[in-house]
């Protein structure tokens, strides 16, 4: 019998690591230099034939060995990489992630501590319990939180934890919502066996909170039951932001509860110039924040937090495995009731290191870096005669389109500029018309990639 592949952890595991590693970052480079740009040449058909021919059987009979199986993979992956790191790849909330941060990500995957259990997560629990008390106390002030993987799970959570209030009081649950909400909240309704949420429309970007008031009112006489209203800090399509310290007023006097979907705009937490914006945040009973959006962290790195410590324990579960009443009577922490998932990785390290290393000031500079861009981008457009903003940016995404396009023209310069391999630009349907949306998470990206991104969106919409 040939030895066992060396493992990554153990006194052993760094050196065993460190060749590979050069294996890697030497794949990196490679596939980073191949691509030449923000995204692959050719279209899903080609990078699809390209990654086929490069990777080759994927279950040999007889295993080519670390080194080429890693130097191989990881440059065709990088090969074929939309990658944020570059300033033209601008779509999505789909950040670079900082060196330090996947720097951290790497000591988690080679420890490997599963958050389920104290006996396989010692310290890793202690740190995830010491950071998730400082941004609970971040946002709110007091409360608690649960390391998620993103806004999807956080606004599931939301969700569920409304339907387990309505159900200690025998009541109906309600979930009021706007149509600038994220898509996530349908689908956890769906999920959680809820009444489809009472969609608010919303004309002017944002929750009018009139209309919210006047639906709270009409609920609370027509079908009583318990109410959770759920607002947005951040829209996913332009990055608006409902106004909080009305809505929390009107959840007061109606005795609903509120829940804020700040996925995106919780990273102007760390700002000093911009954290008025989430003036009112603090009043939430629930927040989604997502690190992986401005917080620059490696996928997964979302947070859920409460104001109030004791709503999370509609979440106890037990397992006589991982948390027996007496192990637990005997001192070993519970945290299977810290998550909905059982083995679960430390995504705290990544987040706890970068701010650590960072500091508020260090992260509310980021913030201020990307948000001054989405400004210099607004600029650059209002003045360009061929193009149109939809609105001043309120975080760092910018809506734009070329004046006398048609919507089927931004939809195929979009998909041009994708197949060009050149900018990767995202979509948005607002006002009845069709947007292209560059959200900036990078702050790297200087002005004049910006007016690279114009010209190159100029040279392709053009009817
Ligand atoms: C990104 C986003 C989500 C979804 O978060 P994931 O991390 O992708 O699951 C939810 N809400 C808002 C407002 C978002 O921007």
């Amino acid at each position: 019998m040939p030895t066992p592949p060396p493992l990554a952890g153990g006194a052993h595991g760094p050196g065993a690591l460190r060749p590979l590693l050069g294996t890697v970052l030497d794949a990196l480079r490679q596939g980073a230099q191949d691509r030449g740009g923000p995204l692959p040449r050719g279209g899903p058909a080609a990078v699809a034939d390209r990654l086929r021919h490069a990777v080759g059987d994927l279950l040999p009979t007889h295993g080519t060995g670390a080194e080429t199986a890693l130097r191989t993979l990881v440059r065709a992956l990088a090969a074929g990489a939309a990658d944020p790191a570059e300033p033209l790849c601008a779509a999505h909330l789909h950040c670079p992630p900082l060196a330090l941060a996947t720097a951290a990500d790497l000591a988690a995957s080679a420890l490997n501590p599963s958050l389920d259990s104290w006996d396989q997560a010692p310290a890793a629990s202690a740190l995830e319990a010491l950071l998730t008390t400082t941004l609970a106390t971040e946002v709110h002030g007091r409360g608690d939180a649960l390391i998620t993987t993103g806004g999807t799970e956080s606004n599931h959570l939301a969700l569920l934890l409304a339907r387990e209030h309505a159900a200690a009081r025998h009541q109906t649950p309600h979930i009021i919502t706007g149509a600038n909400a994220h898509h996530s909240l349908h689908r956890a309704a769906w999920l959680l066996g809820l009444p489809r949420p009472h969609t608010l429309p919303t004309p002017a970007g944002v929750l009018d909170p009139t209309t919210v008031a006047d639906t709270l009112t009409r609920l609370t006489s027509d079908a009583p039951g318990h109410i959770l209203v759920t607002a947005t800090a951040g829209t996913t399509d332009a990055g608006l932001i409902d106004p909080l310290p009305a809505l929390a007023d009107i959840c007061h006097t109606h005795g609903a509860r509120l829940h804020v979907d700040a996925a995106y705009g919780a990273g102007l937490l760390f700002s000093t110039t911009r954290r008025h914006q989430l003036a009112g945040l603090d009043r939430a009973d629930s927040t989604t924040l997502d690190l992986h959006k401005l917080g620059w962290q490696p996928a997964a790195a979302g947070v859920f937090t409460v104001r109030d410590p004791a709503d999370l324990h509609h979440l106890d579960h037990r397992a006589d495995y991982l948390n027996a009443d007496d192990d637990t009577e005997a001192g070993l922490p519970d945290l299977l009731g810290r998550s909905l998932r059982t083995t679960r990785r430390p995504d705290a390290l990544k987040i706890a290191v970068t701010l650590t290393a960072l500091g508020r000031t260090g992260l509310g500079t980021l913030v201020d870096r990307v948000c001054d861009r989405a400004h210099d981008l607004a600029r650059q457009i209002t003045t360009h005669p061929r193009f149109e903003l939809y609105a001043p940016p309120t975080i760092s995404t910018v809506l734009f389109r070329p004046r006398t396009a048609y919507d089927h023209h931004i939809a195929h310069a979009r998909r041009r500029l994708l197949t060009d391999g050149t900018a990767v630009l995202g979509r948005a349907q607002l006002d009845g018309r069709r947007w292209l949306k560059a959200t900036l998470l990078n702050p790297h990206t200087t002005p004049d990639d910006l007016a690279t991104l114009l010209k190159l969106v100029e040279g392709t919409a053009s009817p």
